[in-house]
Order: C-alpha cells, then sequence, then structure tokens
C-alpha cells in the first residue's frame, strides 16, 4: 500500500505532466483544423515580425502576405517594430509594411482592429518591445510561426522548429501543412527564397536534405537564385565595403587563446562611416573565415545600449551566452543580445567570460 504523501506527490507529478502533455499538444500546431477553419472565411489578419527585421523576418513576412492575399478572402496587413534594411527595397510589396517607429498610431490601430495574428520569426513578446504589449493583453488567437529556441506559449497556435533553417522554410510547411503547395507562386517563392539564403548565410549552415528539396520546388515555381543572390548580396553602396573593411583592419581582436575573434565598433565609427540599421549586418561572419576561431562577437556602441551579435561553428552554443550574460538569445550558432553598459564596459565583461568557456572552445 502507498503512502499517502506518495500517493499525493505521485497525483500531483501526475497533473504537472499531463498538463505539460497538453501544451506540448497546442505547441505542435495540431489543431491546424482549427486555424484552418478560421482561415476559410474572410479576416482581417495582421503579420507581425521581430525589431530589426532580416532576410527571414521580411521574407517570411511577405511570403505569408502574398499567400493570404492570393486567397483573395482575407484583409492582410504587415506591421515592423522598425525599419528594414534598403537590400530588401526591391522585394514585391514590401513598402506596404507598417514600420511602428513611424505611425505607432496607425500600427496599433491595425493590430487591434485584426482577427488573427501571425507572429513570425521571434519567440517572445518582449522581442518586438511596445508591438508585444499591444499584442499580449488581446484575446485574439495567435499563431506563432518561428525557428528559435525555447519559444514562449503565448500563442494558441505554435509552429516551432528550432532544427529549421529558417521561419521562410517554416512558412513552406505551414502551406504544405494546409494541403495548398499548388498556391505557392514566383512571388512566395523569391520571398521564401530570400529568408533561406539570408538564414543559413547562402546555404553554409542549418541546410537539410528536405530544405534543399523545397528549394528546388521554389525553383520550380519560378524563382530566378542567381538574380536574388545579385539583389540581396551584390547590392553594397561603397560605404558598405569601406566599413567592413575597417572593422576587418583596425577593430578586429582575435583571442587565440580562446579560439574567438572579436570586432568593436564605436559612436564616432557610426558617425564616420554613417552608419544606418541593416548596414553592419553580416559583417560578424567575417570573423568565422579565420580557420582557427571558434566563436566571433561584435560589440556595437549604439545610442542607449551596447548591442553584441554572436556567432560560432560546430557544437559550441552562442545561444547560451546571450541567454546568460546578455539579456539575449537566439540559435545555437547565431545569437544576440545587449548590454547596458559602456563600450569597454561591455568588452572587458565579454572577455572576462572567456575563461570559464576556454576548455568548450579549444574542444570544437
Ligand atoms: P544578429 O546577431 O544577426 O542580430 O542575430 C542573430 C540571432 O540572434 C537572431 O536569430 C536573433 O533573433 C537573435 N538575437 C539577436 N539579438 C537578440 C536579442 O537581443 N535578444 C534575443 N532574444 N535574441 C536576439
Ligand atoms: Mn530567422
Amino acid at each position: 500500500m502507498l503512502k499517502p504523501n506518495l500517493l499525493e506527490y505521485i497525483l500531483v507529478k501526475f497533473i504537472f505532466f499531463a498538463k505539460f502533455a497538453l501544451l506540448i499538444g497546442r505547441k505542435r500546431m495540431e489543431n491546424i483544423n482549427e486555424l484552418k477553419t478560421l482561415l476559410s472565411t474572410p479576416k482581417d489578419i495582421v503579420i507581425t515580425t521581430h525589431r530589426n527585421p532580416d532576410g527571414d523576418a521580411i521574407g517570411s513576412s511577405l511570403g505569408l502576405y502574398h499567400f493570404l492575399q492570393n486567397s483573395g478572402l482575407h484583409n492582410v496587413k504587415i506591421v515592423s517594430p522598425s525599419e528594414y534594411p534598403e537590400n530588401f527595397d526591391w522585394m514585391p510589396d514590401v513598402k506596404k509594411i507598417v514600420i511602428y517607429d513611424d505611425e505607432p498610431e496607425r500600427a496599433k490601430k491595425i493590430i487591434e482592429d485584426s482577427a488573427i495574428i501571425f507572429c513570425l520569426d521571434f519567440n517572445s513578446l518582449d522581442r518586438i518591445d511596445k508591438v508585444g504589449e499591444i499584442i499580449r493583453p488581446l484575446r485574439t488567437p495567435k499563431v506563432m510561426i518561428d525557428h528559435h529556441l525555447f519559444p514562449e506559449s503565448f500563442a494558441d497556435f505554435i509552429l516551432s522548429e528550432p532544427k529549421a533553417s529558417s521561419t521562410c522554410e517554416l512558412i513552406y510547411d505551414f502551406i504544405e501543412k494546409l494541403n495548398q503547395k499548388n498556391h505557392l507562386d514566383e512571388k512566395i517563392g523569391n520571398c521564401l527564397y530570400t529568408g533561406i539564403i539570408t538564414d543559413t548565410g547562402s546555404f553554409k549552415y542549418g541546410t537539410s536534405v528536405k530544405l534543399f528539396r523545397i528549394v528546388a520546388e521554389l525553383l520550380d515555381v519560378g524563382v530566378r537564385d542567381y538574380i536574388l543572390q545579385d539583389l540581396i548580396f551584390n547590392s553594397m553602396q561603397e560605404k558598405h565595403l569601406r566599413l567592413l573593411g575597417h572593422c576587418l583592419s583596425q577593430r578586429l581582436k582575435i583571442l587565440p587563446e580562446y579560439k574567438t575573434g572579436i570586432i568593436t565598433l564605436t559612436k564616432e565609427d557610426y558617425q564616420t562611416f554613417e552608419i544606418q540599421r541593416g548596414d553592419t549586418e553580416g559583417i560578424v561572419n567575417f570573423i568565422l573565415k579565420l580557420k582557427d576561431v571558434k566563436m566571433a562577437a561584435f560589440i556595437m556602441e549604439q545610442p542607449t545600449i551596447v548591442k553584441i551579435s554572436l556567432r560560432s561553428k560546430g557544437n559550441f552554443s552562442v545561444q547560451e551566452i546571450a541567454k546568460k550574460h546578455f539579456r539575449g538569445g537566439g540559435h545555437k550558432n547565431a545569437a544576440g543580445g545587449a548590454s547596458f553598459q559602456g563600450l569597454e564596459e561591455t568588452l572587458e565583461r565579454f572577455e572576462g567570460l572567456l575563461p570559464r568557456y576556454k576548455n568548450v572552445l579549444n574542444a570544437v
């Protein structure tokens, strides 16, 4: 016979696991039919994505936007917390995106008037600042489609897959789950391809057999990959290339003992090179080109915070460092965060962390 307190213990555990199982059930979009029903009648729909949107954020938002618009049923809007980088200017209907920073009242009204809220390429509402504060109290059905680790469970429908290369890959999966792959067209394909190549560094990481099959299908619907490569990656202004040169020749510090490379940018650099949002995108990846570097850090002094971008090779997780020490997160090999100290102090703090990771960094 079980002792009463043991019985109670087992009961509590059982309830906990039952709740957990329910949560997981909700998380895996098993209730896709419910969402299908919601999408089968005309709706006002808003798509949101993370602050400082990158190719995957913009590509997944516009890909889903065109997919939903093509149905002819819905009135779809995209709200981004902040401006997108210039090299995505060519994307179909990108100019229709409502930027919260520019038009806060209009953005708020669009969100509040919507019957479904899609949250793409971010895993917690605090990643979208004020837009998140607007969304959190709303009882509107929320759909999260994302590939970051450790999703917060704020959404009613969650398609979260950290193994996916990009949120764009998951938008493809979503369309497939809705049995509507026949609705894919060149416009949607161009948007999804953009997120896939930007998040995989043009197929250098996060790839899989499944991803290449998806990409082949995107080419089948008319995507011209070489044209997109030019539009996205060969569209730098002179200042971008000079900034890259400056970072690599003047601001790169290598710490061989820790297999780490660090680039720092000061406020003065921002002025000299007239750096705007998105101009520093991709610079951190150059540090990983060094054979003996396993971790790359890009530390930028911005007006109110110091922003940190981290990258790594192999099994070393920069997500953990970003989360533990810089109030951030992301993926195993690409993560970011922020510091509220000055640039020097932040650099010192970052370097101070390295000894505790020395063994792992040298083992990778
Ligand atoms: P990046 O270094 O290109 O800005 O970001 C790399 C990855 O880390 C992205 O997936 C991004 O979502 C994530 N990330 C960057 N900054 C932050 C942050 O401040 N907080 C969290 N949670 N994730 C971040
Ligand atoms: Mn992404």
